[in-house]
């Protein structure tokens, strides 16, 4: 008999952590330390669990970067006594946060994965519970030579296992939260999970798992509207210390072609800013096939292709926390590291 995959469930806060008192009628974080007797179906489940407990539960809105190294340890300080993760989250931030860790890990061979509800646990028509078990079997879920069958981070959510650094929050209502419009789903789940093992990507190497905390916060997010101006692009590029822009463009990477948007961008990158090019469009890639796109890249700016912004954001964060090298930033923003562009 094989032995139980052991999975580490970190609990990080959000509506899959809430339950309603009883008593008070009010909304109150569910203690997963008990998890077996609040949600004793858990004990079926061929795996061994095991809990972290170390963290505040906080709404994901309040996430910061710090809690980003802060996973990143704690999977690095469990990661030869377990076999997978789960990461309870709530699902305002997750594709932020998921992104992120899918960056500081070099080498990751154990599944992280990524998880959260639209309803909280503690009510009955919840999505949490489905979504907890499904996310802890595909942390187990092994090939017949006993390696995980989703080595990467991931995010599950209601019937869908996305590439974490492909995954977008779509909807505030619906329980499918999640969508990846450039990415097929590395996995379906419907009366049995149906992997799609050649989409899932493999560690880069077997040199041991590496993890990178340096993380560069001085990012701007631009999102373009008709009528922008350029007191106002000027003010958003002249954020001091700024190193890495998002640029959010229309279409396949559209922009204005007016000079002073065109000069105002390539000012910052002779300074060595990095700006990335991403579309605002649901879907698709950043193509410069408009006079409106070429612009911009004739001005340096780095084509994001198709990364979502969560991605590009947090890919800055993490390339520029490794270099200031201007040109090495931009060759690393135009590779795919971690799965995250086509
Ligand atoms: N505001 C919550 C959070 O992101 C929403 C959720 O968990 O779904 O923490």
């Amino acid at each position: 008999m094989t032995e139980k995959a052991k999975i580490l469930i970190i609990y990080t806060g959000g509506t899959i952590g809430m339950r309603t008192d009883p008593a008070t009628g009010a909304l109150r974080a569910f203690d997963f330390t008990d998890v077996y007797n609040e949600f004793p179906a858990l004990r079926s489940l061929p795996v061994e669990l095991q809990f972290y407990d170390g963290l505040t539960p906080i709404d994901s809105s309040n996430v910061t970067p710090e809690l980003w190294v802060q996973l990143a340890e704690i999977v690095r300080d469990h990661y030869d006594r377990v076999d997978g993760f789960v990461v309870l989250h709530g699902t305002d931030t997750m594709s932020y946060t998921a992104s992120a860790l899918s960056f500081m890990f070099e080498n990751l061979a154990k599944p992280v994965i990524f998880t959260g509800s639209q309803i909280p646990m503690g009510v009955l028509r919840t999505d949490g519970r489905e979504n907890l078990i499904t996310a802890i079997e595909i942390a187990a879920a092994r090939n017949a030579e006993g390696a995980p069958l989703v080595p990467e981070v991931a995010i599950y959510f209601q019937s869908n296992l996305f590439r974490a650094n492909r995954a977008t929050k779509r909807s505030a209502e619906q329980l499918n939260a999640f969508t990846s419009n450039n990415y097929p789903p590395l996995a379906e789940v419907g009366v049995a999970i149906n992997y799609q093992t050649s989409l899932v990507r493999r560690a880069e190497s077997i040199e041991p798992l590496k993890i990178s905390c340096s993380l560069c916060r001085d990012i701007v997010v631009i999102r373009l509207f008709p009528g922008i101006t350029e007191r106002t692009l000027r003010a958003m590029l002249g954020v001091e210390g700024v190193r890495g822009v998002v640029l959010e463009t229309y279409g396949a990477g559209n922009a204005p072609t007016a000079e002073w948007f065109v000069r105002a961008l390539s000012e910052v990158i002779e300074r060595g800013v990095c700006v990335v090019n991403v579309t605002q469009c649901h879907g698709g890639a950043v193509a410069a096939i408009y006079e409106t796109g070429v612009a911009l890249l004739n001005a340096g700016v780095v084509s994001g292709g198709d990364m979502t912004t969560e991605a590009a954001v947090t890919k800055l964060m993490y390339v520029l926390g490794q270099t200031t090298d201007p040109d090495e930033v931009r060759g690393q923003m135009l590779m795919s590291l971690r799965g995250e562009r086509s």
